[in-house]
């Protein structure tokens, strides 16, 4: 499921991973320091776009690899959202 991100303001992306088609990451743009830690620990699932901010890209991580990462951002940038769209990283 895509999310309309007319319904999230600020937080900007989307995401899409094979996580059971369940969970959903995104990048809140605006917490995000562009230290390039998550592009570093998991390069396959997270780059830098051209505003130093990190984006997600489509990749077969599963939801803990992905909760790893989401843990290893110093800012909780990384939110990760259950199918009901509840948010479930950072708690
Ligand atoms: S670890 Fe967090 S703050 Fe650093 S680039 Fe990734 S999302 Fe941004």
């Amino acid at each position: 499921m895509l999310i309309n991100q007319e319904d999230y303001g600020k937080v900007d992306l989307v995401l899409k991973t094979n996580m059971d088609d369940k969970f959903q990451v995104r990048i809140n743009k605006e917490k995000c320091l562009g230290c390039g830690t998550c592009a570093a620990l998991m390069p396959e699932a997270f780059e830098m776009d051209s505003e130093g901010k990190s984006t997600v890209k489509p990749n077969q991580k599963s939801s803990d690899e992905m909760l790893m990462v989401a843990k290893s951002c110093p800012t909780g940038a990384i939110e990760i959202y259950d199918e009901a769209d509840k948010k479930v990283w950072p708690e």
